[in-house]
């Protein structure tokens, strides 16, 4: 699947200055922002993801150049995928907040909580794009006729754009979206998904697994209790052979490797590493699981 969807690509990536059209607060940590980009052309795919470079947020000045010096070095854009499809008027990203957590975490977060907690409507900033190989195959619906979405967290956001696309462009596919959280109130796009759900009775299951509820069938049939794990997807994969797989959350970062390796350990598997083994486990072939992980 990589090759198909890493098809070398003309399109220049290029700066566009964009106002905030509207921010939507999705749950206490995550919030959509809605941005009008003016007459620029909007030439990007399903699953695309922009950059934001956090040199330019005046309010940032003094923390970006004191981690700059702690690090040693400069920091870099932070990458964001469009929760919104190309067929969309506006352009849209859903950015989750990042915590500091003492002992876990080495330095706090930089540009998430602005992101997240500080931008209002009117707001101009500059991002970068678009690129990503985390999209569909021109020919995805002669190959298979199921898609499979498999995640967690802010890993929702390129799979609710390719799964909007998907809808209106590729009549032939259904789609299983099963996606990960801890409580309900955190589920990203929950509204969303349940519209898209109804719309497309036959097209579309939706399934969420909560791992912090204490009693999830209050909140319906299509909830379930834990982790996304290999019974679950056995369930809902039917033919593992025939689908595609997106997979998309959070997995083993650098950071993360490099603290292993200096505690002479290995590092944890993530969401994206337990879900890969589940996969391939009930025989999904690799060449059919696309990954991003927002580790
Ligand atoms: C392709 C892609 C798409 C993404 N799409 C989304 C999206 O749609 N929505 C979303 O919310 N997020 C997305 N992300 C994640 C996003 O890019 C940021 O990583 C996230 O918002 C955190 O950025 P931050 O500046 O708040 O935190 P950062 O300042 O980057 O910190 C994040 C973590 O990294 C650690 N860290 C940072 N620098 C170092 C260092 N030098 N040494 C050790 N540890 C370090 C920090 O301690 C902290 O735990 C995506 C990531 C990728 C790669």
């Amino acid at each position: 699947m990589q090759s198909d969807t890493v098809a070398p690509r003309t399109k220049r990536i290029k700066d566009l200055e964009v106002m905030v059209a509207d921010v939507v607060v999705e749950t206490p940590d995550t919030s959509t922002l809605v941005l009008f980009t003016g007459n620029d052309h909007l030439d990007y795919e399903a699953g695309h993801f922009l950059t934001i470079d956090p040199h330019q947020f005046e309010a940032l000045d003094r923390f970006t150049a004191f981690l700059e010096h702690l690090k040693g070095k400069s920091e870099p854009p932070r990458a964001y995928s469009m929760c919104s499809a190309p067929h969309e008027r506006y352009l849209a990203v859903t950015v989750k907040e990042e915590r500091f957590v003492p002992n876990v975490t080495k330095y706090p977060p930089l540009l998430s909580p602005l992101l997240v907690k500080r931008t209002v409507r009117g707001m101009r900033l500059v991002v970068t794009g678009f690129t990503g190989p985390y999209t569909l195959p021109r020919d995805v619906a002669s190959r298979t006729d199921h898609i499979v979405h498999v995640c967690a967290g802010s890993g929702s956001v390129p799979n609710l754009s390719i799964l909007k696309f998907a809808l209106v462009n590729h009549p032939t596919l259904r789609h299983t979206f099963v996606y990960s959280n801890k409580t309900w109130d955190d589920v990203i796009f929950r509204e969303a998904l349940a519209q898209l759900a109804t719309q497309h009775p036959d097209r579309l299951t939706v399934v969420h697994t909560l791992t912090r509820e204490t009693d999830e069938t209050i909140f319906g049939p299509s909830v379930r209790k834990g982790r996304i794990s290999e019974p679950l997807l056995r369930e809902l994969i039917p033919h593992p052979g025939d689908c595609f797989v997106y997979l998309c959350g959070p997995g083993i970062s650098k950071w993360d490797r490099e603290a292993a390796k200096e505690a002479g350990t290995a590092a944890q598997p993530k969401f994206i590493e337990m879900a890969l083994t589940h996969l391939r486990d009930i025989g999904v072939p690799d060449s059919r699981i696309k990954r991003e992980s927002y580790g």
